[in-house]
């Protein structure tokens, strides 16, 4: 499990700032992993604040909402670019659904960091064909710390690192229903995608 190895009490303008990265397929737990981090961040006193793009309006407008229902606030943007404007002055930025943002929140994600803040980002490492989901690479790379969670096979229950889509689209981002996917390992998702 991630510790974390500071909080970094402190005024924002004296503290380091860092770039965390979850990833994994879907049901792996990032949400839950992202929510876990924030709030205790919350507890040790941390102004936290959370976004999400406004493309995923799967659950509540306002929440970032995990599969197990655990939630917490967050303000939907249409931009990367929007999050320079509403983060101000907290102390701990938590980005869900990363996947879900062009390339500009790379460089957003740096800005925010140099500016001293911590920049946690959740988000599928994968799309349904297995194919790298930029900006998430990029975003894996530029990081200080990059935690991978797994899910568990739905077919034979082993660890899971793939999201295997049950619909024929081919749509990169089918976005809805969980019912949609499912997650596999590698040797059930290579027999089912051939
Ligand atoms: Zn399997």
């Amino acid at each position: 499990m991630f510790v974390e190895p500071s909080l970094h009490i402190g005024k924002s303008s004296e503290r380091k700032g860092q770039i965390e990265v979850i990833c994994g397929s879907m049901f792996s737990g990032k949400t839950e992993e992202l929510i876990r981090r924030l709030n205790r961040a919350r507890i040790a006193r941390l102004k936290v604040e959370i976004f999400k793009p406004s493309v995923d309006k799967r659950y509540h407008e306002q929440d970032v909402v995990s599969h197990n229902e655990t939630s917490i606030r967050s303000t939907p943007v249409n931009f990367a670019g929007d999050i320079l404007l509403l983060s101000g002055d907290c102390d701990v930025v938590g980005i869900d659904e990363a996947q879900f943002f062009d390339q500009e929140l790379v460089r957003v994600s740096q800005i925010l960091a140099n500016q001293g803040k911590r920049v946690i980002l959740a988000g599928l490492d994968m799309d349904f064909e297995g194919k790298p989901f930029e900006p998430m690479p990029t975003l894996m790379a530029i990081a200080e710390y990059v935690t991978k969670v797994h899910a568990i096979c739905m077919k034979c229950g082993d660890l899971a690192a793939f999201s295997y889509r049950l619909s024929a689209s081919k749509e990169k981002v089918v976005l809805g229903e969980k019912d949609s996917y499912e997650a596999r390992c590698r040797n059930c998702y290579k027999e089912e995608r051939t």
